[in-house]
């Protein structure tokens, strides 16, 4: 870590930065890696002690437990997670950064916050007179508990609207709420008895199913017809290792644990099958190792 951190200030030519964060930490083994005595981040205190490094946080695509473990070692400044309007699971992580006076991004709120640079006529027609990307973006902006976001446009345009967007921190006004608590109405409406709450309570499934996400995408695909967006989640299962871990809803053997958790007595093993038959999408080649 120390010859990587004098190899990247030497090809950036800077003395100094503002900000490093130890990418992905995804699992407890990760962040064991990172911050035991024989971890990383000796090095990395090292370099700050020495100026090359003002602030110190870690990204994460980790479960909610893994990413309140990261932030109880009070080793980090920042970090960098998942949040969305339609992913709100890691609230309570959001909360203890706050509470720790730590910087709060959020990872790609366009593209993994539900692909909303191309959104389904349905989703859009919710929204208005707003378009789905302009209340995403709000709904983060005006939380005082999130710094700031992490754009990833693939060419200049793309940051144009992000930056237009980007000073109104302001709460919501009364037509961008009328418009989020539209988004929730429907949901509750479209899907009924058949919503998942995302709760988590289900979990652990002995399949190693990720219950709760594969019912979210359900939520999304037919509440605002974000078929495409469930589509390129689904099929990161079993492809995407520790990044999206879990395995697909038809590796159900319908043992049956997972039902009696369920507090909405949603019948699981159906849903996950009726799921996979609709976001199954083509055969994709491995993400990433
Ligand atoms: S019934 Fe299916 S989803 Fe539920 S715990 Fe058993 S294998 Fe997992
Ligand atoms: S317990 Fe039921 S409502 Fe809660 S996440 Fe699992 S399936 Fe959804």
């Amino acid at each position: 870590m120390a010859q990587q951190i004098a190899e990247s200030l030497e090809r950036l030519q800077l003395d100094q930065i503002d900000c490093l964060a130890i990418h992905g930490i995804n699992t407890i083994e990760h962040l064991s890696w990172a911050t035991d005595s024989q971890g990383c981040m000796a090095a990395v205190k090292a370099a700050q002690a020495a100026g090359q490094i003002r602030h110190v946080g870690f990204s994460t695509h980790g479960a909610l437990e893994v990413i309140e473990g990261a932030i109880a070692t009070h080793q980090f400044e920042f970090v960098n997670l998942h949040y969305y309007l339609f992913f709100q699971r890691h609230r309570r992580a959001v909360d203890l950064a706050r509470a720790q006076d730590m910087g709060v991004f959020i990872i790609s709120p366009g593209d993994k916050g539900g692909q909303l640079y191309h959104p389904p006529e349905t989703l859009r027609t919710l929204c208005k007179p707003f378009e789905p990307l302009h209340l995403s973006y709000r709904w983060l902006l005006q939380d005082p508990a999130i710094t700031t976001l992490s754009v990833g446009p693939a060419n200049p345009a793309e940051l144009i609207y992000p930056l237009q967007v980007a000073d109104q921190t302001g709460v919501l006004t009364s037509a961008e709420q009328v418009a989020i608590d539209r988004l929730a109405t429907h949901a509750n409406t479209t899907l009924g008895n058949s919503q998942c709450h995302q709760c988590y309570a289900c979990l652990p499934c002995p399949e190693g199913i990720n219950i709760p996400e594969i019912l979210r995408l359900r939520n999304l695909a037919v509440a605002y017809d974000m078929q495409s967006f469930g589509e390129y989640r689904y099929g990161m299962f079993e492809r995407a290792g520790h990044w999206f871990p879990g395995r697909r809803g038809d590796r159900c053997t319908d043992c049956g644990d997972c039902l009696p958790r369920c507090p909405s007595q949603l019948p699981i093993p159906d849903l996950l099958r009726e799921t996979h038959d609709r976001l199954k999408g083509p055969e994709r080649r491995r993400l990433w190792g």
